[in-house]
């Protein structure tokens, strides 16, 4: 396996991706490429870079259920999940959110693995995730396996807990009988759009809400001043301190092509208000 400059690397197993990493932590995953290969032709510089393909590691696929627990690995792609009939009984949450994600094309070959690493504060996979209280498993050759909830995974736009020799190798999450489980996303159109705002939310008597807000700071945010504002019903403790609690979470949106500040502050907070309403 070489991993020279301006070539892909090919591993057989995650041990070999790992080694690989290890010798060359400049060395970029490559998973399903929609979003790294998206501006291939006119960014030069990336040609000369190395790449890992990881879409071809059979260790990567998969997603199990256990009694406690169900488990995409790192090479589960949206389509898995949107074909999969124990996630439109139990997750339609992860259904809704995989559905809106580009069309059928970039849905069988995205990951939701690559969704994460990409770290977009637009994406649509990770609020999904991250209301059903997602845990990231990172591996490196050096360090083994470690664990991180998604909702701590983002440092800063662009900035996570991954270290450059690290590899997602799965995500998990905790099997819930959940009450509610809510997906929007408000964009330009119904399909095939970059979230202006995305909102994730769930509720279950063991765990409570959880409130995951994308587009409206430089990272997915868990709301979790508003999360503790409401009662098992949905209810705020007082209706004013709805938008002081969102600004509280870090809601703090920006002016950029696709929408406004303003527009996002008002949208963010009716979206969450109808929706417990
Ligand atoms: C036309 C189009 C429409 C799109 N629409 C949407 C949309 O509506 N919503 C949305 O959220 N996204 C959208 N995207 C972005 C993209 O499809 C998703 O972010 C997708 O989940 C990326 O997954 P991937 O497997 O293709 O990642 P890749 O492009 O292969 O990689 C993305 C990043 O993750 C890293 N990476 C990948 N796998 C791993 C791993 N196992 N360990 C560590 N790092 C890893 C890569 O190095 C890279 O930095 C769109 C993209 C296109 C081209």
């Amino acid at each position: 396996m070489n991993a020279d400059a301006g070539t892909i690397a090919m591993p057989d197993t995650i041990d070999e991706a790992l080694d690989a990493m290890a010798a060359n932590p400049d060395l970029i995953p490559v998973a399903g490429a929609t979003d790294l290969f998206v501006h291939w032709p006119e960014h030069l510089e990336a040609h000369e870079r190395s790449y890992l393909d990881l879409s071809h590691l059979h260790e990567l696929r998969g997603i199990t259920f256990t009694e406690e627990t169900i488990t995409l690995g790192a090479g589960t792609s949206y389509w898995d999940v949107i074909r999969d009939p124990r996630f439109r009984d139990e997750l339609p949450i992860l259904v809704n959110a995989a559905r809106t994600v580009g069309a059928v094309q970039i849905q069988t070959r995205g990951t939701w693995a690559g969704n994460i690493a990409n770290a977009s504060p637009a994406a649509d996979g990770v609020p999904a995730l991250m209301a059903c209280d997602a845990t990231v498993h990172l591996a490196s050759a050096a360090r083994g396996e470690t664990t991180v909830p998604l909702a701590d995974f983002y440092l800063g736009y662009k900035q996570m807990r991954r270290e450059p020799d690290e590899l997602i190798t799965r995500i998990t999450l905790p099997r819930r009988a959940y009450d509610f489980q809510y997906f929007e996303k408000v964009g330009a159109r119904n399909a095939q759009t970059i979230a202006k705002v995305g909102v994730s939310m769930t509720h279950a008597a063991e765990s409570g809400w959880r409130i995951a807000a994308a587009s409206v700071a430089p990272v997915t945010l868990r709301c979790r001043n508003l999360e503790a504002q409401l009662d098992d019903e949905g209810r705020p403790a007082s209706p004013d301190d709805f938008e002081s609690a969102l600004q509280a979470d870090g809601v703090a949106p920006i002016d950029d092509i696709r929408s406004t500040a303003a527009y996002r502050s008002k949208v963010i907070a009716c979206i969450i208000w109808h929706a417990l309403a």
